[in-house]
């Protein structure tokens, strides 16, 4: 559903809770056509820096920037706007609405108003739905969804609702995308479907961050690789060069 284009610029940003620093002049590029591997343990800081892309944290300093326009400071709805949107950690879907309702509800996030009014059958929303099916189904047969189009969400497992989350977020029509660990959770061959469902937005020109742990999952996956650790990127590179890092080794791969 999308086409290329847009650099995304992260330069210098700092996120402070309290006296807590979760992020310490962190800067990252995610270039189109490019999957990124955002690693590191658990609070380094990885799902702060999503949210803080994504409009749900405003930086303490350092800017973001995507295709040339500044969107530092814009609210989530306004950052999904630019075509920059996000998956959650833990999969937000509507639990009692099908697959195909909480996908309409992605189709709907550019125009949140209607989503509500196109469930309920408003007249003024069916228009803007049927534009939007034909979308939801080719994404449906992408993400391996269209078998469960009509489940009820909270009937489905683990991994087909983490699939759907992936789904709505690719009705959204990005050009980058924050992937907050798609695969925990996953079974082995949910993974890999969700691999494929990763090289196909790459394939489509989208700038991928994933944000994952499994190295088996990343090798034949990413083509770069940011670690965080207590809010400081330490590395920056390929894996096969993190593989051997003394930094990334003490802090992350060692324990
Ligand atoms: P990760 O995703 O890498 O596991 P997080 O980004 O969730 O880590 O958290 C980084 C640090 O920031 C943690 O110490 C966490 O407790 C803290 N943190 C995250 N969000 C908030 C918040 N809204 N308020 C206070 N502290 C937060
Ligand atoms: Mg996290």
């Amino acid at each position: 559903p999308a086409e290329g284009g847009g650099v995304l610029e992260v330069t210098g940003v700092t996120m402070r809770f309290g006296g807590l620093v979760a992020l310490n002049d962190v800067s990252l590029t995610l270039a189109p056509g490019r999957i990124t591997a955002l690693i590191g343990p658990n609070g380094s800081g990885k799902s702060t820096l999503v949210n803080v892309i994504s409009g749900l944290y405003r930086p303490s300093a350092g800017r973001v920037v995507f295709a040339g326009h500044d969107i530092t400071g814009l609210a989530d709805h306004q950052v999904a706007a630019a075509r920059v949107v996000r998956t959650f950690q833990d999969p937000r879907l509507v639990p009692h609405f099908t697959v195909r309702e909480n996908l309409l509800l992605g189709a709907h996030r550019l125009q949140r108003h209607s989503a509500l009014a196109a469930l309920l059958g408003l007249p003024a929303a069916i228009e803007d739905e049927a534009r939007h099916l034909a979308t939801i189904e080719a994404v449906m047969a992408l993400t391996n969804l269209t078998e469960v189009a009509d489940r009820v969400m909270a009937t489905l497992p683990y991994g087909t609702r983490r699939m759907a989350e992936v789904g709505r977020a690719l009705l959204a029509h990005p050009l980058a995308v924050l992937l907050d660990e798609p695969a925990a959770g996953l079974s082995e061959a949910e993974m890999e479907r969700l691999a494929q469902v990763i090289r196909d937005m790459k394939a489509m020109g989208l700038a991928i961050l994933l944000i994952e742990h499994h190295m088996d999952f990343l090798d034949d996956l990413v083509d770069d690789v940011v670690v965080l650790d207590s809010g400081r990127v330490i590395y920056r590179g390929d894996i096969a060069g993190m593989r051997c890092d003394r930094e990334v080794i003490a802090a992350y791969l060692g324990t």
